[in-house]
């Protein structure tokens, strides 16, 4: 029996992004900073007012060595001072201007990259979720995103003011003294093969720490959806060895990611000193040998720093650009998975709404490749007709109904509503037309009303109050402490069972959609509430074409088509009493006595002797 087939493809937690160029993700991402044209230019032009400011400072403080205090021009330290003070506050105003329209440029740059990385995310087949955990999902929207975009910002600024500043820096040195300039930059090929050396391997060390990162906040959100299950099994030690080894990797990866950076710029730094000592050692002998003052020292080893300085900046910027690389691919590969229908000029609006006439032909799919689930399935339900679908668990029911709202493309077949092929039709228009009420109603954290409204945003307080009357949860809802605007907890874990599948029930009958969806629910509840439901449902039927994920006995009873599948095939097919005279599968189910499920039946079947050889 299928029982044994394996259940939903493991999710992998990390789901590995394609390697991109560091090109191709700072080309890609430079795209977001067009519309901040202004803002980008803004930054660079005070950070470079800021920069020249600072460069004030050797020279004025080549006057005081050079002119107040070896000259003994004691009435120009005064001005020089104040020029100097002037200077600072210049820099730092301008700084502080600097900073400000950075924040701005940055957090517009993350809000449109977030959204637009939600948006196509949303818009993603249903497929690409089943392959995903959400934690790795919404690592990629929160943190990675962040990421990218600071290379961006700091990008252009730092790198522009950074080039910039070691251009100026260079020729006041040249400008100075040519030999000590030309001394100061001996270092410069241990620097290059630094940069190279990181470059290389920051990339992979990166990528490895944001999988890391990914990984645990998808073991993270996963616990907290099952936080109840790890209570009721006591599987809080174990879950806690879980989660240290995932926080383990995350330290392991950062270290490592770190643990380049400590070599790397303390190095960086030292070579970038040595070119300084060798200055002042072949400096020191020219102010002994009398060709250049002590001032003029000064003045040069100040310039040099203010030349190792953007230096230094561009390490980091090296660094900045290996994590938007790794955090980029991750990006991107959500931005370049297709959407569900992209082209969507070439298809037709169904009409609204349908009649209801949905045909399959000869529908076969897989999910994956070498995983075929349907096989040759073929129905007609005519409009308002309840079709019922009963099988052992893993026969293909949800998936046979799944691929009417296209959740799924077919592998083969086609699908028609009204006679039109719903592979060549608008998602929108589709969707528009079927309600789905699931065996587990999944309400969103909200109130009672945004709940229900969700079937049709628009609706007016009467609508709203007619279809949740029509679900039987009216009443239960104003015994609430606040109505309609109480709020339901996350999954509606605030409410009962019983009360949660009415609201989803009264959220359906607002959209009133020409079809219907519904996987009955397996969870028991008392007589009373099974009672309500099952009234609140047969008014959700009415008059719509529905297809029935059975599990009680009772529902089927007075279906139009009972459908049996077995093994992605239907098996049997015809009403009640057309199956009982068939005397097949389903007739030996309806014999059996004292069961409420269909699933508890072809238990007690398969014990008696196996009902299916495994394929
Ligand atoms: P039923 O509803 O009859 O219990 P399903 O349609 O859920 O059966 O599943 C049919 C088969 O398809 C099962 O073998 C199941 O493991 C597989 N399956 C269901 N959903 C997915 C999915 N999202 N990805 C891969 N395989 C799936």
């Amino acid at each position: 029996m299928s029982h044994s087939s394996a259940p939903n493809t493991a999710k992998d937690p990390t789901f590995t992004a394609k390697s991109r160029s560091t090109w191709e993700i700072v080309r890609r991402v430079a795209v977001y900073l067009k519309p901040y044209k202004l803002m980008a230019v803004a930054t660079v032009l005070f950070a470079l007012l800021s920069l020249a400011f600072q460069f004030a400072f050797p020279k004025l403080t080549r006057i005081v060595i050079d002119d107040v205090i070896s000259r003994h021009q004691t009435d120009r330290l005064t001005p020089v001072m104040l020029g100097i003070l002037g200077a600072f506050l210049l820099r730092d105003l301008f700084n502080s201007l600097r900073i400000r329209i950075n924040n701005i440029f940055e957090q517009n740059v993350i809000y449109d990259m977030r959204r637009e990385v939600y948006a196509r995310l949303q818009r993603l087949p249903v497929n690409y979720f089943d392959q995903r955990a959400s934690g790795d999902l919404m690592t990629r929207v929160i943190e990675d995103v962040n990421s990218v975009e600071r290379i961006l910002i700091d990008g252009t600024e730092q790198g522009t003011v950074a080039i910039l500043s070691i251009i100026a820096v260079l020729a006041i040195l040249f400008w100075n003294n040519a030999t000590l300039a030309a001394i100061a930059l001996t270092p410069i090929p241990i620097l290059a093969g630094g940069v190279l050396w990181y470059t290389l391997t920051a990339h992979r060390r990166y990528r490895a720490q944001r999988e890391a990162s990914s990984a645990m906040n998808a073991l993270l959100m996963d616990n907290l959806q099952g936080v109840r299950q790890i209570k009721a099994f006591g599987r809080e030690p174990h879950e806690d060895t879980r989660f240290a080894q995932r926080a383990h990797d995350l330290r392991e990866g950062t270290l490592g990611v770190m643990r380049v950076w400590a070599i790397y710029s303390p190095a960086m730094t030292f070579a970038a000193s040595l070119g300084a000592g060798l200055v002042l050692w072949v400096g020191g002998r020219q102010v002994l040998a009398g060709t250049m003052q002590i001032g003029q020292l000064v003045e040069f080893i100040l310039y040099l720093s203010f030349f190792y300085d953007p230096v230094r900046q561009l390490h980091s910027l090296n660094q900045m650009l290996q994590a938007a690389r790794a955090a980029g691919e991750r990006i991107f590969d959500i931005l370049d998975t297709p959407m569900e229908r992209m082209d969507n000029k070439r298809r037709q609006a169904l009409p609204v709404p349908v009649l209801g006439e949905v045909i399959y032909e000869d529908v076969g799919f897989a999910y994956a490749p070498d995983k075929t689930v349907l096989r040759n399935v073929s129905l007609h339900a005519r409009p308002g007709q309840m079709i019922a679908l009963v099988g052992p668990t893993g026969a293909g029911k949800s998936t046979l109904v799944n691929l009417l709202p296209a959740f799924y493309e077919l592998t083969s077949g086609r699908i028609t509503i009204d006679g039109h092929d719903i592979g060549e039709t608008t998602l929108d228009s589709l969707r528009q037309q079927i309600s789905v009420v699931s065996q587990e109603a999944f309400l969103f954290n909200g109130t009672v009303r945004e709940n229900i409204l969700y079937g049709r945003l628009d609706a007016t307080e009467e609508e709203l109050i007619a279809a949740a009357r029509a679900a039987n949860c009216h009443e239960f809802i104003a015994r609430l402490p606040q109505g309609y605007d109480s709020r339901v907890g996350e999954r509606g874990v605030k409410l009962s069972v019983g009360e949660k599948q009415r609201v989803s029930i009264a959220r359906a009958l607002l959209k009133d959609a020409p079809l219907l969806i519904l996987d009955e629910a397996t969870a028991s509840v008392d007589t009373g509430t099974e009672r309500l439901i099952q009234e609140a449902l047969e008014r959700l039927m009415a008059n719509r074409t529905s297809f029935v994920i059975a599990h009680r006995l009772s529902t089927i009873r007075h279906a139009d088509q009972i459908l049996v599948m077995r093994q992605g095939r239907i098996i049997e097919r015809g009403d009640h009493d057309e199956l009982m005279a068939l005397g097949g599968l389903y007739s030996k189910l309806a014999r059996i006595q004292n069961t409420t499920f269909i699933e508890e039946g072809f238990e007690k079947l398969s014990e008696e002797k196996p009902i299916a050889a495994v394929e």
